[in-house]
């Protein structure tokens, strides 16, 4: 059994509420949510973060950032939304299996 939660999420082994899954892609909601929408984009495959990608990921990562706007229009998020990937320590990564995060519903602060 894998010890990262997100691939147990992906199998199943952990609950997580889902909003949408493929053979490629798991989405669901983050426990701690910093707007009223926010969802995560995972993986199934596992991949530490952005550092790890290669070319060979180049059709995954495609298919994650084309599924944020669908995604975003699904949860009713007509206005805009945010997409966050945090990466390493330094950039605020907490679980190492890479995820964007999809933010909306409320009046975003400034990024400066
Ligand atoms: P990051 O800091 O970019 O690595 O983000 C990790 C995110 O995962 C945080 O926003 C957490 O709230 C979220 N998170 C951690 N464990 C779970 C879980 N079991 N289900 C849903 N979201 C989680
Ligand atoms: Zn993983």
């Amino acid at each position: 059994m894998s010890d990262c939660i997100f691939c147990r999420i992906a199998a199943g082994e952990l609950p997580a509420d889902i909003v949408h899954e493929d053979e490629r892609v798991v989405v669901f909601k983050d426990i701690h949510p910093k707007a009223p929408v926010h969802l995560l984009v995972i993986p199934r495959q596992h991949i530490p973060s952005l550092r790890e990608l290669t070319p060979e990921h180049d059709a995954l990562v495609a298919h994650m950032v084309r599924l944020l706007p669908r995604l975003a229009e699904a949860q009713g998020l007509k206005d805009g939304f945010r997409t966050v990937v945090n990466t390493g320590p330094g950039g605020g990564q907490e679980v190492f299996h890479l995820h964007f995060h999809l933010l909306g519903g409320k009046r975003l602060p400034g990024m400066a």
